[in-house]
């Protein structure tokens, strides 16, 4: 069903360690940092970032609030300027640079086609089933980022045609990006921020070791660490994209939620998950979706051509082969 996301923050401390936690964006979020900056009341902390996270998830980017700024711009006319705020200019400018950078692979244009597939709403994706191909082509057609036209100027867009955008792939990224600036103005030295998977770490834990995020193995049963990064710098991006957790089966066929923008269909590759460290975790969570698109062999020239931090896990009938960027190197230990 159709639900707003929840924010529930739960406050405590332990350890001189602050963490607040809850939902957003249909996901769980987690933030922990070594002490509130300043003279900052933990609980006006948790207010602040509450304030945040409603104003980007409901107010702004959620596809399923009816009057959130995204909702009325899919329900906007078409040809017709529609005025954004900056988190939403801010967005579409990265996704259209991320549009541009991947040839199409990332298109926050494919909402007809991501609720054609059933991964719209959050019902059970078993329930799903596939459409048939005149639907598809129907959607397919609304479907392209060069059909909104952004002017950054005036702080407006306007649809060439009736597209539906969908801004979960970036969305999750930026607010954490938000949360950080947030934190960084506070003077926080020393945080872990995540939403549903996409991630922020800056400087060290009360026991001077640093926060070191580990990805999970791609498969749906319990977490299961599968690699861990060294964590060589002061601060990191990181966002993943899988194939496993949100996806439906029909006849042993697995049809994940990353739709490819050109055949109007789930991706069907053997790449299972990708792994991006970027500048930003907005940028991390547009490329990680762009590269399970693309698959394996695509991600990986595209991230080695730019320089690009990738980790890409594909399944090699019940295991897993792992293909490493050069630039993600110096986050494995002893590589
Ligand atoms: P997760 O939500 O698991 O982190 P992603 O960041 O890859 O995964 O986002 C996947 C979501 O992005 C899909 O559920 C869909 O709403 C949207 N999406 C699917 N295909 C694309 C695509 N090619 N480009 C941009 N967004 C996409
Ligand atoms: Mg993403």
């Amino acid at each position: 069903m159709a639900t707003f996301a929840l924010v529930l923050a739960v406050f405590k401390e332990e350890d001189e360690r602050v963490s607040l936690e809850g939902l957003t964006m249909g996901t769980s979020y987690q933030i922990q940092l070594l002490e509130v900056p300043g003279e900052e009341d933990p609980g006006v902390l948790a207010d602040e970032v509450q304030t945040i996270l409603s104003r980007l998830d409901r107010e702004i980017f959620s596809t399923y609030a009816p009057d959130s700024e995204l909702s009325r711009l899919n329900n906007h006319a078409v040809g017709r300027p529609f005025a954004v705020s900056r988190e939403m200019l801010d967005v579409l400018m990265l996704a259209d640079s991320v549009f541009s950078s991947t040839s199409g692979a990332f298109d926050p244009t494919v909402g007809s086609l991501v609720n054609l597939w059933g991964f719209g709403s959050r019902v059970s994706l078993t329930a799903a089933s596939i459409p048939d191909s005149k639907d598809v082509e129907e959607a397919l057609s609304r479907v392209g980022f060069e059909h909104l036209v952004i002017d950054e100027a005036r702080s407006e867009v306007v649809k060439t045609r009736d597209v539906m955008i969908d801004l979960s792939a970036i969305a999750k990224g930026y607010t954490v990006d938000h949360i950080g600036r947030l934190l960084d103005e506070q003077g926080s030295d020393s945080y872990f921020i995540e939403i549903g998977g996409e991630l922020k770490i800056k400087g060290v834990k009360a026991d001077g070791s640093s926060w070191v995020p580990a990805i999970e193995a791609p498969n749906d049963r319990a977490f299961e660490v599968y690699e861990i990064f060294s964590n060589i710098g002061q601060s990191i991006a990181v966002a993943g994209s899988g194939d496993y957790r949100n996806y439906f089966e029909v006849d042993g066929v697995r049809y994940s939620h990353e739709i490819d923008p050109r055949t109007g269909r789930p991706v069907r590759h053997h790449l299972a998950a990708a792994y991006v460290i970027a500048d930003s975790v907005a940028l991390a969570d547009a490329l990680a979706t762009a590269y399970m698109v693309m698959g394996e062999e695509f991600a990986f020239a595209h991230a080695e051509e730019r320089g690009i931090a990738v980790f890409l896990i594909a399944r090699e009938g019940d295991a897993f082969a792992e293909r490493i960027s050069s630039a993600f190197k110096p986050y494995l230990d002893g590589q």
